[in-house]
């Protein structure tokens, strides 16, 4: 018998159809690891406020969203439990991993082996995100499952640690069906995301390569396109990074080209600054509020619009 698939809330799973207009990329718990010990703006740790920053996505129009704050790096499944609790919002976690600058020499990432660290992901996907982000000497899993196996790398680089990390991802993804998204530095290195991923027996169309958008090349996408995978436009309003006609250009452009069915979004406003309810601007409101909006002003069809935010989204989560 062939069970029905299912996308996987912190609330439980739910039936693709449920999904609605989805954002593929936020941040809405960060507390601790790497990044924030860095620069503390990365830090989103009040729970009152990243709950009244997801309903004001609500009320923008978000249905979906997907928190992609993976293993080791401040990421807190219980927060995002109370935080989804009280708003009609279906919020995604992930498990997996970041790239190699993100982890400390002292992370057991570095220690474990392949097959080793791909039984603790494997063990999240069937039991639930581990409490503690594995951190400690005992072992709780959450229940709640993840809908998304994480893995990155560098700038124009992939280290040794991240391609056994990638491999991790490929092989949890291949053993259980679970999607892969992944973090590309400057949008370099996706199409050998690509192949590594393919190796471990990943079908295409559950990857999905992030933060292409930061180097906005209507070639380099085409490119990766062409592989069948997925590509994520994830800084659309950065605009220290490239102003948002750039991604609308780019999106006109490659559904002309009949790659709408394989392009989908995210803010990844991953900095308190960049959240209302922190005081920070545009906020997770700004995608549902304008995006549709300016894709009609570029032309972008009803059916593109809804291919992007409802029907990728709800297809490529489904395991
Ligand atoms: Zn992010």
């Amino acid at each position: 018998m062939k069970t029905l698939k299912t996308i996987k809330t912190v609330k439980g799973p739910i039936s693709p159809d449920q999904l609605g207009f989805c954002d593929l990329h936020e941040h809405l718990w960060k507390s601790g690891g790497m990044e924030v010990f860095k620069d503390a703006d990365f830090g989103i740790e009040n729970i009152e406020k990243s709950r009244a920053e997801l309903e004001r996505y609500r009320q923008a129009g978000g249905r979906g969203i997907v928190d992609m704050q993976p293993i080791g790096v401040g990421r807190g499944i219980n927060q995002l439990k109370e935080i989804a609790d009280g708003v009609d919002v279906h919020l995604i976690a992930v498990t997996g991993f970041h790239r190699e600058a993100m982890y400390d020499k002292a992370h057991f990432v570095y220690k474990y082996s392949l097959d080793q660290i791909v039984e603790l992901v494997v063990a999240e996907v069937e039991k639930g995100i581990e409490v503690n982000d594995y951190c400690g000497p005992f072992v709780e899993h959450s229940g709640i499952l993840p809908g998304v196996v994480k893995a990155g790398t560098g700038y124009y680089k992939i280290s040794p640690l991240e391609e056994k990390l990638l491999k991790v991802a490929g092989k949890v993804s291949a053993k259980t069906g679970i999607p892969v998204m992944t973090h590309t530095q400057i949008g370099t290195m996706g199409l050998e995301q690509v192949e590594i991923l393919k190796a471990q027996g990943v079908p295409a169309e559950k990857i999905c390569i992030g933060h292409l958008d930061r180097n906005a090349d209507l070639t380099y996408h085409r490119m990766v396109l062409r592989e069948g995978v997925y590509v994520q436009y994830d800084c659309v309003a950065r605009v220290k990074y490239h102003p948002v006609s750039d991604t609308m250009e780019l999106i006109r452009e490659l559904s002309k080209e009949g790659y709408a069915d394989r392009i989908m979004i995210g803010g990844d406003w991953g900095r308190a600054s960049y959240l209302k309810s922190y005081g920070g601007s545009p906020g997770l409101e700004f995608i549902p509020r304008q995006l549709p909006g300016l894709m009609r002003e570029y032309g972008i069809s009803e059916e593109v619009i809804q291919r992007i935010f409802i029907d990728n989204p709800k297809e490529f989560l489904a395991f």
